[in-house]
C-alpha cells in the first residue's frame, strides 16, 4: 500500500457562531506544530463563518472548507451556495454528500457527483461521504452499498490531490457507536479496490477517512487500522481541545 497523508477534518455541522472563532483560533495555533509537517488538518464551519475563518487561520497550516456546495456555478437557486463562492473566501475544501444531507434533502449519488465536480471545477478539494445504514449493514449489504456509491457519485476526473473519500457508517454518526477494527478495515480495503478499478493507480493514494464517532478515546485505534488515512470528526471537532486530542494520536 502507498503511504498517504492523513487529513484529519471536523464538520461543524450547523453548530458555531462568532463566539466559537476561538474553538478555530485554538486548533490554528495548536497544529502549527512538526506534525503538521506530515497531517493536514481542516475545519467546516457553518457558510456564516467561513469568510472570517479562513482569516484567521492565515498562519496556520489549518485549512477551511464548507460543508456542502451547489452544483451550478450560479444562478436562480436561492439560499444555495456555489463552489466559486467558497473558493472566493479562501476555502480550500468542501463536503458533498453528507449523510445527513443524503437524508434531509433526498441527495442522490448522481447529485453529490455533479457537486464534486463543480468543486473540482472551482479548484476545491472534494470530500465525498458514503456509507451503509443499519438495516443495509444488518442485510449484510454494506459492500454494496460502498460499491454503488464510490460508483455514483465519484467523478471519473477524480484524483489524489481533488478528491477524499469519508466513509461515514450513518448509525455510527452521533451516536456513540462505531464498527469493530477489523469491520472498518474489510470496509477500507474494499473501497481501496474499487477506487483503484475506477481510477487506476491513482485511486491507490486517494484518501480515505473514517467518520462516525471518532473520539480522543477510540481514534488511535481507528487510526491506525489499513487504509484509514484520517478522520472526519462531528461533535468531537467542536471542542479544540478533543478536535487536537484526535490529530495528536498520529
Ligand atoms: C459527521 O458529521 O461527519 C460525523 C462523523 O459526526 P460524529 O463524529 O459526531 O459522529
Amino acid at each position: 500500500t502507498v503511504n498517504v497523508r492523513p487529513l484529519v477534518a471536523g464538520n461543524w455541522k450547523m453548530n458555531g457562531t462568532r463566539e466559537s472563532l476561538d474553538q478555530i483560533k485554538a486548533i490554528a495555533e495548536g497544529v502549527n506544530d512538526t506534525l503538521s509537517e506530515k497531517v493536514d488538518t481542516l475545519i467546516c464551519p457553518p457558510a456564516t463563518l467561513l469568510y472570517v475563518a479562513t482569516a484567521l487561520v492565515e498562519d496556520s497550516p489549518l485549512e477551511i472548507g464548507a460543508q456542502d456546495c451547489h452544483q451550478n456555478v450560479s444562478g436562480a437557486h436561492t439560499g444555495d451556495i456555489s463552489a466559486d463562492m467558497i473558493a472566493d473566501v479562501f476555502a480550500s475544501y468542501v463536503i458533498v454528500g453528507h449523510s445527513e444531507r443524503r437524508t434531509d434533502y433526498a441527495e442522490t449519488d448522481h447529485l453529490v457527483r455533479a457537486k464534486a465536480e463543480a468543486a473540482h471545477a472551482a479548484t476545491l478539494i472534494a470530500i465525498i461521504c458514503i456509507g451503509e445504514t443499519a438495516e443495509e449493514r444488518q442485510a449484510g449489504q454494506t459492500l454494496d452499498v460502498l460499491k454503488r456509491q464510490l460508483a455514483g457519485s465519484v467523478p471519473p476526473t477524480a484524483t489524489a490531490a481533488n478528491t477524499v473519500i469519508a466513509y461515514e457508517p450513518v448509525w455510527a454518526i452521533g451516536t456513540g457507536l462505531t464498527p469493530t477494527v477489523e469491520d472498518v478495515r474489510i470496509a477500507h480495503a474494499f473501497m481501496r479496490d474499487e477506487l483503484t478499478r475506477h481510477l487506476g493507480d491513482e485511486g491507490r493514494s486517494v484518501r480515505i477517512l473514517y467518520g462516525g464517532s471518532v473520539k480522543p478515546g477510540n481514534a488511535k485505534e481507528l487510526m491506525a487500522v489499513e487504509n484509514v488515512d484520517g478522520a472526519l470528526v462531528g461533535g468531537a471537532s467542536l471542542k479544540a481541545a478533543d478536535f487536537l486530542a484526535i490529530y495528536g494520536v498520529y
